[in-house]
């Protein structure tokens, strides 16, 4: 069903500091999506609880790192069956008692069939620390941070590569392909320049790849700056756009948003803090150490 776009609707936000740590990649598409929910989520530290798109998700990346670490020739499914049962069971255990099992595994085990449909892992070379890899590195002047899941070396060079055990959303892809770009943009500066990226559907099995052309990579560096732009100026304003849109009907803050509710309570207010609470959420008291940051990464990046 197609939702109908609205228009921005500025909210106050009582003051506080913009996160002191590198933007992510995910964060900033996080931020483009709707400022809100990002100003919620990484400004006033609201945690959102795990759910089973985002422990399958976790699950199938842990087990494809730990198939293709092996050497070529033993990267077979019966390997990948043992590392995907384990996966399933620690990332379970991590998560709590509130996820559905069953559906993780089942997930899970589709997402790792479509797997063998989409790459023979025997034939990828993947380059030195090119798993699960994070870089580093400004971009722009601004400080980045990237949480690679492959990087592998192919005839024309690098190749970045991005699991997606969601369904394809044409819609986002130009989200998806920023975020490859500002990879891309990201080995560049560390002088291992990527020739393609590629985005490998675990659902709907399916490997898409493009080229790394400068017009793109310099797009995706131009949006980081105008985002870098708006966020501080909704920071120095405490005043953050919320964007309505498809995304709020998975919204976490949905229901104290007031582009979404007339009477919502302010947001940072005792009252809307205390209805987000109830509604399972919990909140970070304490600047993120780096567990916290890789924790993130792994809720932002894997599913
Ligand atoms: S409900 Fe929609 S507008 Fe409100 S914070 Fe969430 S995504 Fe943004």
């Amino acid at each position: 069903m197609a939702y109908p776009p609205r228009a921005p609707v500025p909210v106050v936000v009582p003051p506080a500091p913009l996160p002191e740590r590198p933007w992510s990649a995910s964060a900033i598409e996080d931020f483009l999506g709707c400022p809100l929910r990002y100003w919620w989520r990484k400004v006033a530290g609201w945690q959102t609880p795990s759910t089973v798109p985002m422990v399958t998700g976790r699950a199938v990346h842990l087990a494809l790192e730990h198939l293709l670490e092996l050497p070529p020739d033993e990267r077979l499914p019966e390997r990948a069956e043992v590392f995907l049962a384990e996966a399933i069971a620690s990332e379970l255990a991590e998560a709590g008692p509130h996820i559905a099992e069953a559906e993780v595994t089942s997930g899970a085990e589709a997402a790792m069939a479509a797997y063998w449909q989409t790459e023979v892992p025997a034939d990828i070379e993947v380059a030195p620390d090119g798993l699960e890899m994070t870089v580093e590195v400004p971009l722009r002047g601004l400080p980045f941070l990237g949480y690679i899941d492959r990087v592998a070396v192919v005839d024309t060079g690098l190749r970045v590569t991005d699991y997606k055990t969601g369904a394809p959303k044409p819609r986002y892809w130009w989200g998806y392909w920023r975020q490859q770009m500002l990879y891309a943009a990201a080995l560049d500066a560390l002088d291992s320049p990527v020739a393609e990226v590629e985005l490998l559907y675990l659902k709907q099995p399916r490997a898409v790849t493009r080229p790394v052309y400068p017009a793109a990579v310099g797009r995706a560096l131009a949006e980081l700056e105008t985002a870098q732009e708006q966020r501080a100026a909704m920071a120095e304003a405490d005043t953050w756009e919320a964007r309505p849109g498809p995304l709020c009907r998975y919204c976490d803050f949905a229901s104290v948003c007031p582009s979404q509710r007339g009477r919502a309570p302010a947001p940072g207010s005792a009252e809307s803090d205390a209805q987000l609470i109830e509604v399972g959420l919990t909140r970070r008291e304490h600047a993120p150490t780096e567990g916290d940051l890789l924790d993130m990464l792994d809720d932002e990046g894997r599913s």
